[in-house]
């Protein structure tokens, strides 16, 4: 049993609250690590020691923090394949999707790369006679991430570069069933030059968040996680006058259209769906073919294709599609709901329960499962499945569907698959989602725009990575600037427009 430690002002360290959780190994079910949880007085000692080392990296210059960056993103790729394997060791997901997971948060850290660009101010010349205005970013001081399982490299990257990059110190608070990658990412950074205490990685569970949500010097908060959590985090953060942003969770549909090619969508659907045990924010859990004849054919395509997919562990000599899920109780808890579409009269396709591999019987492993005829009355429809299950709702029209996206409570993302470029564009018009999909199933935007869902998908302001994650993490400050000498005119009193 691996015992993770913290990483604190630039050290591995045990955890001193004496309180601990366990992991399994999600493949076999076999004890794996046991990680601390931190209590308040310990996050609140490590927050202050965050704070003194905050002071001289914000005096540090931008370039010089953006040539961090650049290092950092060096020592990513040399040690690519080191991290993909502590990704799928402890997650589960195979090694080419944890290789995406590493990918796509080394992008962010390649934008943070060209930080002072992004870190300029603005200035205006004689906005007023003798007068300059200019605004300028400087850092928020401490900030904190609160990272979820699912993307154990990904997210935290999203959190730490543009955190550290812009002149803040960070505690990182990732999930504690997927701690490792993190901290390595920690000890990397270090290699790149980031100055003890700037990061911090902490383990913990309620107790050390609602040390961060009420710690006076933390200034501003960046979670990821569900969405009862992100609202709790954004309320109770708000309260205590913090920024933050909370993304949480998703139920993400998309649309095929009888004009679309229904080949291409299957494929789509198969892969979003099911990738990553359906363990992503922006899997497709929801079918919506439109029109009986498009329902069918959709059916008829996606049988043979996901009784071909290939569930397995990730150390697997064949190919493996996906993992098991996370842990025992999110395998009880999704074959549970599997059970209530049966119960509620959804019409059971492929049944994902009971599906066991020789050699893993203890695995957390669920078969692909899916769904037809779902209704939006029924639990499988209502709630964030978070596994291998797609269901399918049928829709009469185009409006029909795009009218169930529009009044579903999740906003993260969403897909069309069609040939017409009228119909594409009036869905990207007039969908109330953050992050929209054309002919293309898993929308997650390149790391120069942002990142971010609507509705009960995200709670505050900004999205993340991208320039918005730049704003996010420093305060703007603005200098209206007069030198008298020169000026001939005594004082002035009035408050008065500038002419
Ligand atoms: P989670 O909400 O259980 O945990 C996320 C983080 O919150 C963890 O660090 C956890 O320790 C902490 N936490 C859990 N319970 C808490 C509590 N009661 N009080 C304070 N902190 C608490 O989420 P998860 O299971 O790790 O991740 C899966 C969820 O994350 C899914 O809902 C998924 O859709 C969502 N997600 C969203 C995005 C996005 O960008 N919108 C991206 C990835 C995952």
């Amino acid at each position: 049993m691996q015992e993770i430690m913290n990483y604190v002002d630039g050290q591995m360290v045990p955890g001193t609250s004496g309180r601990f959780t366990e992991n399994s190994n999600p493949a076999t079910g076999e004890p794996a690590s046991r990680v601390p949880l931190a209590s308040k007085e310990e996050m609140d000692a490590i927050i202050e020691k965050a704070a003194a080392a905050q002071v001289k990296w914000a005096a540090t210059n931008p370039q010089r923090r953006a040539r961090v960056m650049m290092k950092f993103g060096d020592l990513i790729n040399q040690h690519m394949d080191e991290l993909a394997e502590l990704v799928s060791r402890e997650h589960g997901k195979t090694l080419p999707d944890a290789r995406g997971d590493v990918q796509r948060g080394l992008e962010v850290v390649e934008v943070c790369m060209g930080a002072p660009h992004m870190l300029k101010g603005e200035y205006m010349n004689d906005g007023g006679p003798g007068i300059d205005l200019y605004s300028m970013r400087q850092p928020l001081g401490v900030v904190a991430g609160i990272t979820p399982f699912n993307f154990p490299a990904m997210i935290p990257l999203w959190k730490i570069a543009p955190a550290i990059v812009s002149g803040n110190a960070m505690i990182l608070k990732p999930s504690e069933r997927c701690p490792s990658t993190s901290l390595r990412l920690a000890e990397l950074l270090k290699e790149a030059g980031l100055p003890d205490g700037v990061l911090q990685v902490v383990n913990g569970d309620k107790e050390a968040v609602d040390a961060i949500l009420d710690n006076e010097t933390i200034q501003a908060v960046g979670f990821v996680g569900s969405t009862p959590i992100a609202q709790y985090i954004y309320g109770r953060a708000a309260t205590n006058g913090k920024r933050a942003q909370c993304f949480g969770g998703a139920k993400n549909h998309m649309i095929i259209m009888p004009d679309a090619d229904l080949d291409k969508a299957a494929d789509a659907l198969v892969g979003a769906g099911f990738g990553a045990a359906g363990e992503r924010c922006m899997a497709i859990s929801v079918a919506v073919p439109v029109g009986k004849e498009t329902a069918d054919a959709l059916r008829e395509r996606l049988i043979p294709r996901i009784e071909a997919l290939k569930v397995g562990p990730y150390t697997s000599e064949e190919d493996v599609d996906y993992g098991p899920v996370i842990t025992a109780q999110a395998k009880d808890r999704i074959n549970g709901l599997i059970t209530s579409g049966v119960e509620q009269g959804a019409d059971l396709v492929t049944d994902g329960r009971g599906f066991s591999l020789q050699g893993y019987e203890n695995g957390h492993f669920i078969g692909p499962t899916y769904f037809d005829n779902v209704t939006t009355d029924m639990d499988i429809y209502k709630e964030e499945i978070f596994g291998p299950v797609l269901s399918q709702v049928r829709m009469d029209t185009y409006e029909d569907a795009l009218n169930l996206i529009i009044d579903n409570d999740y906003g993260n993302g969403t897909a069309i698959y069609t040939a017409d470029g009228d119909t594409a564009r009036d869905f990207a018009n007039k969908v109330n989602v953050g992050m929209v999909g054309i002919n293309f199933p898993i929308p997650v935007p390149l790391s120069y725009f942002t990142f971010g869902g609507w509705k009960k998908s995200a709670f505050g302001d900004l999205n993340q990575y991208g320039p918005d994650a730049l704003r996010f993490y420093t305060k703007t400050k603005t200098v209206t600037a007069r030198w008298f000498s020169g000026i001939k005119e005594g004082g002035e009193f009035a408050f008065k427009a500038m002419d």
